[in-house]
């Protein structure tokens, strides 16, 4: 299984990631997205609530 940030072979201790740098780039990346995603006032919301999305690539 390919590293998802750079495609480099993972590497067993950082599975799915090829190395700890690409599984901390990866996990910035999923902060700033949330951190990305507007927020809504939640008195306006439905009790309905949208699961978060995963990340495709
Ligand atoms: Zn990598």
């Amino acid at each position: 299984m390919p590293c998802p940030i750079c495609g480099k072979p993972a590497q067993r201790d950082h599975t799915p990631f090829c190395s700890s740098r690409c599984a901390t780039l990866d996990l910035g990346k999923w902060i700033s997205g949330d951190y990305a995603v507007p927020v809504v006032e939640e008195d306006d919301l439905p009790d309905e609530e949208e699961p978060p999305k995963p990340l495709s690539s």
